[in-house]
């Protein structure tokens, strides 16, 4: 009973036995896994040859397509995913952040597709004019590294663990090799099987080590990227190796840390937020047994609500049913091995130098359906200090448990003080309804913490909760987390690309982006850009208006339809001490007149619809007597994707995508009035 790898587009397994897995809850044998023998060198090879050009010629939309498609596929199967999972010791509640968790990742870095362009590099910000003549300026892109993304993963999350790290590299264009923790690595497997039965990835795109890493890392290269989550001792001991540091190869960590929680003085016992905090500390402590990065380690509590705390806080422990996993009853299941029990014992211990346990038991726990010994089950732990200025282990050693210490404190300053005692964390909840004190511990402990959660009876419903990183939000956070950042919506991606300034004349820029840089030469054409269609349209293409007068009648009709009678508008206005000299027009009459230059035709046209404005600035008044013309750009094309279920004909789903315009309002010294992106949805020909 081997569990295979899959490398080099083929399922292998390793000469002999390195190392049994076994279930977490009752101790039953489950597979064996090994890697010896396996030539790592050529596994990184694979990726950098087969799988990165696959990929990397990709569109983003392309891309995002492909992540869609997994996690429609991957959903079929979760049923599966989840039997399984219970023998990692978690319960339904805890796989499905780990199993749904991770598929929504999918989903949601799918949808990022929507904000990159259709080409297989991106912008990173604005061009940048360089010069006073306007000829020479700079952009930014992004482009997929050209090596292999190496994601070393922890024991507790093996299916969101992987998913979460490859939905983001894949996106960006480069492939992976990932390495689950081998205590659950079964899990992983199981996912990745499905992945390739899929043949929903290029090949190449995703590998899987189930075990050591032999000598992978002394072969990593500058192009390629590493992950890791897992201990700080470990994370450090990697990213200091070699030829890691020799050859500058990109290295994320995200390590244990000692995230709090802080109940705001403003909030009573028996008061709604009083119930909400109590819910998230015990949500916290018992979620996946307490084995999560993000469980709340430190609780901060104001010395005159302690008493209170700890009777809440226990009472509501007391009601959790430890035990199977398999079983409906239980709310909280095994840790993922007996090592991982006797690692929490040992770090508790330390702990108790310090502080006492005043809730649960290192030695006995009550069991639903399951045995004590052969399960890697322990009892949730509370613990007290007194004394959080003076004793450093509840800010310095984690109990990778359920296992939290009551710390109390006086005064905001201290509670603040206390949250960075923890040296840089993951995130931090603060329980208030005062917006004061969230403000003034927020601001103040933001240093210290990847992500701060506000929580009170406002939000609680729908919150998210402390302990739930989000695709769209950056999970990291600084020192003894690891001082690493991933996901976070687009910043995620740029983990994995590479930046450059490229310098030039907006044409040349132009012409290697496919966006209009201002200043670049317009292409002007016989046809009228409205009569274009989306394929025909290109970034550059260029119309230049005839003249429109701006009267003073014009500016008083515009007051009258819009109702906009600001007094710049008005001509018998004293216009001393004003902005303007006399009666100017309105911005947005400009941009009407604008529409009225640049629009046309009454006959239909594959313009589907105006789809908004983007960005506008004015930049100089536009006085009555003045001459406006307008030059309308395509700055940028963003195909739109079909549903493939709505025929084309009901009208509802015409194929199409948005043009980005390029707006330029110039008077008749030709100098500039106004400037903008407007947006228009456009049909495709092949409709
Ligand atoms: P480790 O640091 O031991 O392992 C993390 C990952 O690194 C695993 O995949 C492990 O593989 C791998 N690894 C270990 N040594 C090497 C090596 N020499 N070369 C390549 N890969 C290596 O952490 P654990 O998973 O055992 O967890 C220990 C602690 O880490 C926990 O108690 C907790 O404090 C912290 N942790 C933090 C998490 C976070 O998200 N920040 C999540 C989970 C744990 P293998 O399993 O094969 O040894």
């Amino acid at each position: 009973m081997m569990l295979s790898n899959y490398l080099t587009g083929h399922w292998i397994t390793g000469d002999g036995e390195e190392q049994q897995l076994v279930n977490a809850f009752n101790g039953d044998y489950i597979t064996s896994i090994s890697t010896r023998g396996l030539d790592f060198e050529s596994i990184l090879e694979y990726g950098r040859k087969v799988g990165n050009p696959a990929l990397r010629k990709m569109t983003f939309q392309q891309r995002g397509n492909m992540l869609k498609a997994l996690a429609f596929y991957l959903l079929e199967k979760k049923e599966k995913f989840y039997k399984l999972s219970t023998q990692t010791g978690a319960t339904r509640a805890d796989s499905w952040v780990d199993i749904e968790g991770g598929i929504g990742n999918l989903f949601s870095n799918a949808s990022l597709r929507r904000k990159l362009p259709d080409e297989s590099f991106a912008l990173d910000g604005e061009s940048i004019s360089l010069s006073k003549g306007g000829t020479f300026s700079g952009q930014h892109i992004l482009v997929p590294k050209e090596g292999v993304a190496v994601h070393i993963n922890a024991f507790n999350f093996p299916v969101w663990g992987m998913l979460e790290k490859i939905a983001v590299n894949l996106l960006a264009g480069m492939p992976a090799i990932v390495k689950p923790a081998s205590v659950t690595c079964y899990l992983t497997q199981m996912v990745v099987q499905e992945i390739i039965a899929s043949g929903i990835l290029p090949k190449g795109a995703l590998q899987l080590i189930c075990g050591s890493t032999g000598d992978l890392l002394d072969h990593v290269q500058s192009q390629d990227v590493i992950t890791f989550t897992g201990s700080a001792v470990t994370g450090l001991k990697l990213k200091s190796l070699p030829n890691i540091l020799a050859n500058n190869v990109p290295f994320t960590t995200e390590a244990d840390s000692l995230n709090c929680i802080v109940l705001g003085n403003d909030v009573e016992p028996g008061s709604a937020d009083w119930e909400i905090f109590t819910k998230e500390v015990r949500k916290e402590m018992t979620a996946k047994a307490g084995q999560k990065c993000t469980a709340i380690r430190r609780i901060f509590v104001p010395a005159s609500k302690m008493d209170a705390v700890k009777e809440s806080i226990s009472k509501s422990l007391s009601q959790t049913t430890i035990g199977n996993p398999e079983n409906e009853a239980v709310r909280m299941g095994s840790l993922a091995g007996q090592s991982q029990r006797t690692e929490v014992k040992n770090q508790v211990s330390k702990l108790l130098a310090s502080s006492q346990i005043i809730y649960g038991s290192l030695d006995s726990v009550q069991l639903l359906d399951a045995d004590a010994v052969r399960g890697a089950f322990i009892s949730p732990l509370l613990l007290m200090n007194d004394n959080p200025f003076t004793t450093e282990e509840p800010h310095n050693v984690e109990a990778f448990g359920p296992v939290s210490t009551l710390m109390p404190y006086k005064n905001m300053d201290d509670a603040i003080e206390l949250s960075r005692k923890g040296k840089g964390s993951l995130c931090s909840t603060i329980v208030t309804g005062d917006k004061l004190i969230a403000k003034e511990y927020v601001l103040a402990a933001a240093t210290h913490h990847g992500r701060i959660l506000v929580l009170n009876q406002s939000c609680a419903k729908e919150s998210t909760g402390h302990g739930s990183p989000l695709p769209m939000l950056v999970h990291g956070g600084p020192g003894r987390a690891g001082g690493g950042e991933e996901m976070g919506g687009l910043r995620g991606i740029k983990h994995y690309m590479q930046r450059v300034a490229i310098q030039g004349s907006p044409t040349m820029l132009t012409a290697i982006t496919n966006v209009y840089q201002p200043g670049g030469e317009g292409n002007k054409s016989d046809v009228h850009l409205f009569k274009k269609y989306f394929e025909e349209i290109k970034p550059g293409d260029q119309l230049v208006t005839d003249e429109r007068l701006i009267t003073s009648e014009d500016i008083n009709r515009f007051a009258e339809l819009s109702g906009d009678h600001f007094y710049a508008h008005i001509a018998t206005t004293d216009f001393e001490n004003t902005m303007f000299d006399k009666q100017v027009a309105h911005g947005y009459f400009l941009i009407s007149a604008a529409a009225g230059l640049f629009v046309d035709s009454y006959e239909k046209n594959p313009v589907l619809l105006n789809y908004g404005v983007e960005e506008f600035r004015f930049t100089k008044p536009v006085y009555p007597g003045t001459s406006i013309h307008i030059k309308f750009t395509c700055k940028e094309k963003i195909s739109q994707d079909t549903r493939s279920d709505t025929p084309a004909e009901t009208g509802i789903d015409i194929p199409k995508g948005i043009v980005k315009w390029y707006v330029e309002i110039l008077d008749d010294t030709k100098e500039l009035a106004g400037v903008g992106t407007i947006l228009t949805m456009v049909a495709k020909k092949n409709i």
